[in-house]
């Protein structure tokens, strides 16, 4: 696609960052699981965390840039592109979801990372099935008291505020859900130890605890009853930003198989001029850039305003297909790398890890196709 001068001027300022001071860390925050804090701060150095969202917020307007800042911070480390993931995603739930107050309350802290947010629908029996969450939001007088327990809510230990979904509705009902703002230092709310992860390490992954948490009225995202629909809708035009994560750690998996193979000799000869290590690369490469092509034409779908069931497959086919590509390059390139695939010496284990952490989180890809197959036979149905 043809990008703006804009556009290639973020591309290739991220690019360069990611080079000279992303990349060097990469494997140390893999191998230590520790928040990378520097990298949130050279994140915030550079005004990248309103990049998708309006003007206003000093932001870009532009999902294109976005997925590029994405994309080259990806290439090099996991982590460090996910810093921006986990304060985009409660950014875009306010801006959607949110009353004015909420957002001049929340957004321009955000944007200038002074806060961090997190966001949490999963609990130990409900994942994909959203509705089939149990945490209740009662009415009390001045608000809401909050009981339940989430799992695998990601930048929760470092978050000021964590946006919650609970039911409000009737007891044992599926429907009726909402968003709340809740700040980590409500009563009654507590944050547990953090997972031992296989990839995805340096975000913390907490389970949350909810023992009558008083939440006031003004921290409900949106209508009681309605709220979830609106955020949740309002995340098909995010999606392609969990898409081009799988582009960037394709990409990156395949620079790195590139660089060995070219260094390396078996036989007499450089491995890269076997013909078969040749057509592993090449269907590399032919991956990637079909998964590029439909990542990016999704964010220049979601810049030209189109929205409901035509953007959500056409991001749920992104997602899908670029998580999967992540997946079977990182595998291929761990093969190319041979006994170094599998040695912690080398980074490429790295991606093989964070790979499949892809192809679960924001919507499993079964999930995806389930969106896809639904829309296609909606359709068929209809004609
Ligand atoms: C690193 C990491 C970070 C995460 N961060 C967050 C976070 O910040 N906030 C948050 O709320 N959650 C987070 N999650 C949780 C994540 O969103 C869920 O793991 C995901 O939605 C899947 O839910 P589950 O694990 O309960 O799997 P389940 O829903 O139990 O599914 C198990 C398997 O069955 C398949 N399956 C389920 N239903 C169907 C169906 N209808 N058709 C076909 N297949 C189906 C799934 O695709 C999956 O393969 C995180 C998870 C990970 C691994």
């Amino acid at each position: 696609m043809q990008l703006s001068d804009e556009q290639i001027q973020v591309r290739d300022l991220v690019r360069r960052v990611a080079a000279e001071r992303v990349a060097p860390r990469a494997a140390e925050i893999d191998a230590s699981a520790e928040y990378p804090q520097d990298m949130f701060d050279l994140l915030r150095e550079l005004g990248l965390f309103t990049l998708p969202f309006p003007e206003q917020y000093g932001g870009s307007g532009n999902m294109v840039s976005a997925c590029l800042a994405i994309e080259e911070l990806g290439r090099v480390c996991y982590n460090t592109a996910y810093l921006l993931v986990v304060q985009w995603v409660p950014f875009g739930a306010i801006l959607a979801g949110g009353t004015e107050e909420q957002k001049q309350r929340y957004l321009p802290g955000l944007a200038s990372g002074e806060l961090r947010g997190a966001f949490s629908t999963t609990e130990a029996q409900s994942g994909s099935d959203v509705a089939g969450i149990r945490t209740r939001a009662r009415r009390v007088d001045g608000g809401y008291r909050i009981n339940g327990a989430k799992i695998w809510c990601t930048n929760s230990a470092v978050a000021d505020f964590i946006i919650v979904a609970a039911k409000t509705g009737e007891e044992d009902t599926r429907g009726a859900i909402n968003f709340f703002i809740v700040p980590h230092d409500t009563p009654g709310f507590e944050i547990g130890p953090k997972e031992d992860k296989m990839g995805a390490r340096g975000l913390p992954s907490c389970p949350l605890f909810f023992d009558d948490a008083l939440v006031p009225e003004e921290n409900r995202l949106g209508p009681e009853g309605k709220g979830f629909a609106i955020v949740m809708d309002a995340f098909n035009q995010s999606r392609p930003i969990i898409a081009v994560r799988g582009v960037g750690l394709a990409q990156g998996a395949m620079d790195l198989a590139l660089d060995f193979l070219g260094q390396r000799e078996a036989f007499g000869q450089p491995i890269v001029d076997f013909q078969g290590v040749r057509w592993m690369l090449a269907d590399m490469a032919i991956q990637i850039e079909a998964a590029r092509g439909l990542v990016y034409k999704a964010a220049a779908a979601v810049d030209a305003g189109v929205r409901g069931k035509e953007l959500a497959s056409m991001a749920a086919i992104a997602k899908c297909h670029a998580t999967d590509t992540a997946m079977r390059v990182a595998e291929d390139a761990v093969q190319l790398f041979g006994a170094a695939g599998i040695s912690n010496e080398f980074p490429i284990n790295r991606y093989f890890r964070d790979a499949k952490v892809l192809q679960i989180v924001e919507g499993t890809n079964q999930i995806q196709r389930n969106i896809i197959s639904r829309n296609l036979i909606a359709e068929a149905r209809s004609r």
